[in-house]
């Protein structure tokens, strides 16, 4: 199982990187599994980068924030009328609202819903896609949010691996026991310790570490960085609170579980 950073920017897209977007893909009996975890503004154009769009099994979302579902309405267009179109229809994961939300986002009443297949995403409710099992767990966000425990083949063949993106949230039972004992945690760290003192949005460098700490992971990946933030900063706050390997998540790194 492998993860790419397709876009990491936190809240907004920035100079150097899209909003959030991952690519989660395992390979096994001569097949590869793709999942694309959020589709934010400026995302889909780097997929391209990494994909071809109609390759990918499924798209997940964590939550109906716009830093993590516009490009939706690019993915859209792409399907319907780009090479090779019209493809068949793309099974999208989100929270409750997610059809209406393409409506909005597409601007065709019904059509919208036309490149999509959609589902919702229930807490605790696995989903099989391909090689990977996904679990869903609630987290704490303004609005339904969701971490993913992923679990899928290790890219060196040795059993299997986990991986757990914990989406937007601040420090809560769910994204903790998403994340128990992960081999890599990609957590959010968008808030900065001692500036950003608003609770039940985000997390910080701090509490990321915390939380890497608390659910005993391999290794913790920091993202969800605005442009504004530090990334340094983040990182040396999360430092002073787990011990294990951190890094910050850059736009197309590939991470090898
Ligand atoms: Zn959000």
């Amino acid at each position: 199982m492998r993860l790419v950073v397709v876009g990491c920017s936190g809240s907004v897209s920035g100079p150097d990187s899209a909003s959030s977007c991952y690519l989660v893909q395992a390979d096994e009996g001569g097949r590869t599994t793709s999942v694309l975890l959020d589709l934010g503004s400026g995302a889909f154009g780097q997929l391209l980068r990494y994909a071809q769009p109609e390759d990918l099994d499924a798209v997940l979302l964590s939550h109906l924030h716009a830093d993590h579902v516009v490009d939706l309405a690019s993915l859209d267009v792409y399907l319907r009328y780009g090479p090779g179109a019209p493809h068949p229809r793309m099974p999208l994961w989100g929270p409750e609202g997610t059809g209406q939300r393409l409506v909005d986002l597409v601007g065709e009443p019904e059509e919208g819903l036309c490149a999509y297949e959609t589902h919702t995403v229930a807490a605790r409710e696995p989903i099989r896609i391909g090689s990977l099992q996904i679990e869903p767990f609630a987290v704490l966000h303004p609005l339904p949010a969701f971490a993913f425990r992923i679990t899928g083949p290790a890219e060196d063949g040795s059993g299997t691996r986990t991986l757990v993106y914990t989406g937007d949230t601040d420090s809560c039972e769910g994204v903790t026991a998403a994340a128990a004992g992960a081999d890599l945690l990609l957590s959010e760290a968008a808030f900065e310790e001692g500036r950003d003192e608003v609770r039940g949005i985000h997390l910080t460098g701090r509490r990321a570490g915390a939380l890497a700490t608390e659910a005993a992971v391999e290794r913790l990946v920091l993202t969800h960085i605005p442009p504004w933030t530090s990334r340094e900063k983040v990182r040396a706050e999360a430092c002073t609170a787990y011990g294990g390997p951190v890094d910050v998540a850059q736009p197309g790194v590939t991470f090898a579980l």
